[in-house]
């Protein structure tokens, strides 16, 4: 996977919040390079938790921590949120990855098998059995012969 910059692992809900956040010192725009901490903190008088990251303004080096404001939950849901958020971004990286081999297209060897059957006969029928269609109507779930390779070199 290479290494992932930091803020990587931080649910997106929170790096929205943070693309409007000013330092409070001297109100540079804080950007998702200048976090040094994510983590749970349990909200005063209550059993829940909430998300919070911790940031350095990178012009005065001010520290501030901002609470995911949205978020009341426990403990545990607090890490499942975490760990679904690394699942998803994972799965979006695999689909882009994927999108470049092209799916569900016959390849060349397939393709010219497939002609030289169509040189070698004339009957549709046959046609029919070699892209899987039993005009019978019976036997259907058993596999076609492939085509005869004998005059193959
Ligand atoms: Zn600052």
């Amino acid at each position: 996977m290479g290494n992932k910059p930091f803020h990587y692992c931080i649910p997106s809900s929170m790096l929205s919040e943070l693309k409007s956040t000013k330092c409070v010192q001297c109100e540079f725009n804080i950007s998702k390079d200048d976090i040094i901490a994510v983590g749970i903190r349990k909200i005063p008088d209550s059993e829940n938790c909430t998300l919070y990251i911790e940031y350095i303004c990178s012009q005065c080096e001010y520290r501030e921590i901002i609470l995911n404001r949205k978020g009341r939950y426990s403990p545990n849901e607090l890490c499942y949120i975490l760990l679904e958020e690394m699942r998803e971004k994972r799965n979006i990286e695999r689909s882009m990855q994927n999108r470049s081999k092209p799916k569900g297209k016959m390849t060349n060897k397939e393709i010219s098998e497939f002609l030289k059957f169509l040189e070698g006969t004339s009957s549709h029928e046959d046609f029919l059995k070699y892209i899987g269609f039993n005009s019978t109507g019976h036997d259907q779930t058993e596999p076609q012969d492939p085509p005869s390779k004998d005059n193959e070199s």
